[in-house]
């Protein structure tokens, strides 16, 4: 089997070898300076590598500047770009940056709203017309060494792979493998693959499955993990330490992303730990019985003390399913340990107790304050089991994203939103105020008639 390593500035990624955090900055691309700050305070805070959102044609300039600043100040990290919508821009950042994250639902298929049924023949067509449309890409990357990351996002699979397997882990992996095709018939494999949900079951099974397959090919390219959308707080994190955790703890995976709404400074340390674990002799500490992982320690870093019954809990139930956890750990109250109980069986999907609030690490796209958003969700709505709602930063990616809630808010400019119910919009693009009001009416109206 060819295990292919990936050169990405000062890095080699290859999988089973070394692992990598990274994060990425949620300040204005436009407002260079704060971009070239936040970006150095991530690399010093451990990221291996940091990236930083290309929204539009014209950030494509301040992402220019923004790398040379950050050369200028002696730093040698590898700079990613995030480019979501336009592959124009991608070519654009060839040359610019060290590697350019791409969403491979930007390359496909346009125009067809409802598909009611594909051909073979027809599917196959798709594919050809993907790989026309990211040779240019391809062919621009391969020659100025530049590495790409596919990432697949559940919220954003293009419409034939919806349409064949649904917005299942089958269907995330399937669209990388695709890529896989498309980058080796361009004799491109400069390329690391993502494939990320905000659900952290789905996260997992995708990851083994295209692992499980690229085996099967007998080529593997590294992998960055990570759950899409985890929130803030003790749930993003356990949420992110039951996913990547379980990956990890399996043998997959090169660099870990943990997207948490709150400053992207902190999403290190944590990722950090969960790196640690991977590497660790855990087992003293934990024991399964009847189903039910017990864990027992005298551990008082409490991140850390997170990280690891959040890891071990998602990587022991999605290998045998577990009725439950027991923690016990006499440096935390009895109300904390149970906090973490109630936050790692609802990530885990063994017991939902609580409403899960799915929201995005934010970016460069974000114009609104969304952590008072958060904030006010949370203390009004916590408590509804099997409630969702999602508050995300942008209207353009966010709607995609929060696909399963059932309520959401999303970004506009100039401190604006748009209120969702379902997948459907029930606000023009109002000011913040109105959408925060309008939202609690209408959970409210639900919650009623519930
Ligand atoms: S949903 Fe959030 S993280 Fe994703 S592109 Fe929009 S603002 Fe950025």
């Amino acid at each position: 089997m060819t295990i292919k390593t990936v050169n990405i500035r000062n890095i080699s990624l290859t999988e089973g070898t070394q692992l990598f955090p990274q994060s990425m900055t949620n300040s204005n691309t436009q407002e260079m300076d704060k971009t070239v700050e936040q970006a150095i305070r991530i690399a010093e805070n451990g990221a291996g590598m940091v990236r930083i959102s290309v929204p539009g044609k014209e950030d494509v300039k301040a992402m220019r500047n923004i790398v040379q600043k950050i050369r200028q100040r002696g730093y040698d990290f590898p700079v990613i770009a995030d480019v979501h919508f336009n592959p124009e821009i991608a070519e654009m950042l060839v040359g610019v940056v060290d590697k350019i994250r791409i969403n491979p639902g930007n390359f496909s298929e346009k125009n067809r709203k409802n598909f009611t049924e594909i051909s073979d023949e027809e599917y196959n067509i798709m594919i050809s017309q993907t790989c026309d449309r990211a040779k240019p890409l391809i062919e621009k990357c391969k020659n100025h060494g530049t590495a790409i990351r596919v990432g697949v996002n559940q919220g954003s699979l293009s419409q034939r792979m919806v349409f064949r397997y649904g917005h299942t882990p089958q269907a995330l992996a399937q669209s990388a493998l695709e890529w896989i095709g498309i980058c080796e018939s361009l004799d491109f494999a400069n390329v690391v693959f993502s494939l990320k949900a905000s659900n952290a079951h789905t996260m997992t099974e995708a990851n083994k499955l295209f692992m499980e397959e690229m085996k099967k090919r007998g080529t593997v390219y590294p992998l960055h993990i990570g759950v899409t959308e985890a929130g803030y707080g003790l749930d993003g994190r356990v949420k992110s330490a039951v996913g990547i955790g379980a990956l990890l703890l399996d043998g997959i995976g090169s660099t870990i992303r943990v997207s948490l709404t709150e400053s992207p400074e902190k999403e290190i340390p944590f990722a950090q730990h969960l790196i640690d674990i991977a590497s660790s002799h855990y087992q003293n500490h934990y024991r399964i019985q009847d189903d039910v992982l017990y864990c027992h320690h005298t551990m008082d870093n409490q991140e850390k003390w997170i990280a690891e019954v959040g890891a071990i809990s998602g990587y022991e139930h999605f290998r045998h399913t577990l009725k439950g956890v027991s923690i016990e750990n006499p440096c935390f109250s009895a109300r904390q340990n149970q906090e973490l109980v109630t936050a790692v069986e609802q990530a885990c999907g063994i017991r939902i107790r609580k409403t899960e609030i799915i929201s995005c690490p934010t970016c460069s796209r974000t114009d609104y304050d969304i952590e008072k958003v958060i904030q006010i969700m949370d203390s009004r709505f916590s408590h509804y089991p099997g409630l969702k709602i999602g508050v995300m930063g942008c209207i353009v990616n966010g709607p995609g994203e929060m696909l399963d809630t059932d309520f959401g808010i999303v970004g506009a400019k100039d401190n604006k939103v748009a209120v969702y119910q379902g997948k459907n919009r029930i606000s023009s693009i109002i000011s913040l105020e109105e959408g925060i009001s309008l939202l609690e009416k209408v959970i409210l109206a639900y919650l009623d008639n519930r």
